[in-house]
This record gives structure tokens, sequence and C-alpha cells, in this order.
């Protein structure tokens, strides 16, 4: 059995030596009430940048010397358990292990035959909620507006510019690669997409592509690419800030502009968004996603990595981009 366990708290950008992989030779035999599982998908997440490090957060810091975990499709081998049985496949919140015994608290079973397990991590997992509520709940989308993504091209961001479209607004994606506004055009539906990395003037790319001005924006990134849309918004607009993934390797915080002026002169709504919050709201948001997915009124796309010794790699190329939607790790 493999385990990553966190060993330095990373300063900056992660590095793979912040990981430490141990192997473990010995059998493992389960109790009453446990089941073995078999790891097969892992998420790798910006949020998890967080955890690594030890300032107060909404959710607990990783320890140190002490596996890593993070969201996990795994496969039952064995059960003592009458709710599991062998070879059904559940998600939850797992270790980075590549075999590990659970008294199954806290996990849901996953059906292959709805979906691809791997799905039950993005659109159906965490990313399809944290995009769904994150715009409907805050965003409040009224058809005819006119709504700004960051971070577009990744799992929640390109969720997201689709459902805009989905409710009738017109939707603008900011991402790092003219492939990705491509993509985000073509396969995603986007009305516009703008370059963060090759536009000369963000803030001008954006009244070109929102001539109406930006009733709502969806906020993956923070920093300069949000205090460029901040001065496009409309009276009443509403900021849903979900994520600042810009700022999770800073050691000093950047100068921003100073967002009150423009809050006070729009009478504008900024909020930030935990999608644990809203956990009442996710049986509807599950059903209305999973009913688009069906009716092919959802795409979504993957970047799977293959190998557990792989995992802190992908987890660090989230900070270069390095994935198209869902960042996933197959074992
Ligand atoms: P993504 O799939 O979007 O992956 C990260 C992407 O961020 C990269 O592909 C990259 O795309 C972009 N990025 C990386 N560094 C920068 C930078 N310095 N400036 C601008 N863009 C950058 O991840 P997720 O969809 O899983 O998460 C998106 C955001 O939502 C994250 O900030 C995450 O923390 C947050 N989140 C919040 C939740 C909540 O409950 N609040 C729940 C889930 C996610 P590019 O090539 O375009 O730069």
């Amino acid at each position: 059995i493999q385990t990553i366990v966190l060993k330095d708290r990373p300063e900056g950008k992660p590095t793979v030596s912040d990981f430490e992989f141990l192997t473990d030779e010995s059998d493992i035999t389960i109790k009453k009430g446990e089941i073995l599982l078999e790891t097969v998908y892992v998420s790798v997440d910006p949020y998890l940048r967080g955890r690594m490090s030890d300032a107060k957060s909404y959710i607990p810091s990783f320890e140190l010397n002490k596996p890593v975990h993070s969201g996990v499709i795994a496969k039952v081998l064995e059960s003592e358990n009458e709710k599991f049985k062998g070879g059904e496949f559940v998600s939850g919140m797992l270790d980075w292990k590549t075999k590990q015994v659970s008294n199954g608290e806290g996990l849901l079973k996953v059906d292959e035959n709805k979906a691809p397990l791997s799905a039950y991590l993005g659109i159906l997992g965490m990313t399809g909620l944290t995009a769904y509520l994150g715009l409907t709940q805050i965003g409040k989308p009224k058809a005819g507006e006119t709504l700004v993504v960051s971070g577009a091209a990744g799992a929640v961001g390109s969720v997201v510019g689709q459902i805009g479209k989905l409710l009738g607004l017109t939707v603008i994606g900011i991402a790092g690669t003219d492939e990705k506004i491509e993509m985000l055009k073509t396969k995603f539906g986007f009305d516009a997409g703008i370059n963060y990395n090759t536009s000369k003037d963000i803030k001008a790319a954006i009244a070109k592509a929102a001539p109406n001005g930006v009733d709502i924006y969806f906020d993956n990134v923070g920093g300069s690419i949000s205090d460029a849309v901040l001065f496009n918004i409309n009276k009443f607009a509403r900021l849903i800030i979900c994520g600042a993934i810009s700022l999770y390797n800073s050691i000093e915080l950047p100068q921003s502009v100073s967002v009150q002026p423009f809050l006070i002169k729009n009478s504008a709504l900024m909020q930030g968004f935990i999608v644990s919050n809203y956990a009442d709201k996710f049986p509807e948001a599950m059903k209305e996603l999973s009913t688009w997915l069906a009716e092919d009124k959802l795409a979504y796309t993957e970047t799977v990595v293959n190998g557990f010794e792989n995992i802190p790699t992908a987890f660090i190329d989230l900070f270069e981009g390095k994935n198209k939607g869902k960042m996933i790790v197959k074992i």
C-alpha cells in the first residue's frame, strides 16, 4: 500500500518535495462494520493548497506527516459492513492511499452505469454543485443579463458558463490560453472569451466583449483579473467570490483596487461562497445537473493524469493552468 503524506507546508508554489511517499507491505484485515477500498480516481483541487498551510480557514489544515485527503472514487474490495457489497464503487473524502479501510461513514455509492465514475468528482460532484449553487444562489441570474466567468476553462468555470447559457445569459469567459478560449466557444457555447495572458488591457477587453456591462461575475481567480471586472459592473451587479487561485501561493498579497467605490456606486453585491454551506440544496442541484447531463445540455471535459505517483504533480499543475476542465488522477 502506498500513501502520500504532507511533509512540509509549502511556501509559495507547492513542490513535489513538500510530499512524501510511504510504502507499507503488511496485509490488511477488516473488522466487523468495515470495508476495504481500492482507490480508482483521485481529485486534485486548488482549495487543497489552503489546507496545506497552517493559516486559519473554513476547514482545518492538513497535519504534517499525515496522509493528504481529497475527493476519491474507490472500489469496495471486501466488506464486513451490511451497507456495502464487494464490487461496488463509492465516492468520498478519502486519504491519498492506494488501499484503505473505512467504516463507510460519509461515503456515497456511485453508479458507473449512470455516468462515468470520474464524473462524480467533477460535474456530478463538488465541481457541478459549486457551479450551480454559486451561480443560482448568489448570482440570481435573469435571462438577458451578462455573466463574466474567470478561470473559465477549468472544472468549475466551464460548468458555470454552460449553466449561464442554459439560463439565457450572455457569457464571457476569461482563461489563460488561446486554445482554452477556442474550447470555451466551440465546446461550451460561451459567447466570447478573453486570454488574460495575451490581452494588453483586460479592463478594455471586458468592456468590448460586454457592451451592456457585467451583471454577474463568477470569480474563480481573484487578483488583477477581478480588479479589471470591477470597472465594468452594472447597477445591482452580483459578484460571486468562489475562488482566488491567483493568490493561493502568494506569500504577500498584491495591491488591489479598493472594491468599496465600485460596490457603492453600483449598489452591487459581493459575497464569498463556500459550497458546503449549501448542503440542504445539494439534492435539487444534483437533480438539475443530472437532468441536463442526460439531455446532453451540459458537456464536460477532464484532464486525466495516470498513476498514483503523479498525484502531487497533477495538483501542482493546477497552478500552471495545465488542465482543461476537471483535473483527475487515475490510479
Ligand atoms: P480549475 O479546474 O479551474 O483549475 C485551476 C485553473 O486556474 C487553471 O487551469 C488555470 O487556468 C487557472 N489559474 C491558475 N493560476 C492562475 C492565476 N495565477 N491567475 C489566473 N488563473 C489561474 O479548478 P477548479 O475549477 O476546481 O476551481 C476553480 C476555483 O474555484 C478555485 O479557485 C477553487 O479554489 C474554487 N473552488 C471553490 C469552491 C467553494 O466552495 N468556494 C469549491 C470548488 C472550487 P488558466 O490557464 O486559465 O490560467
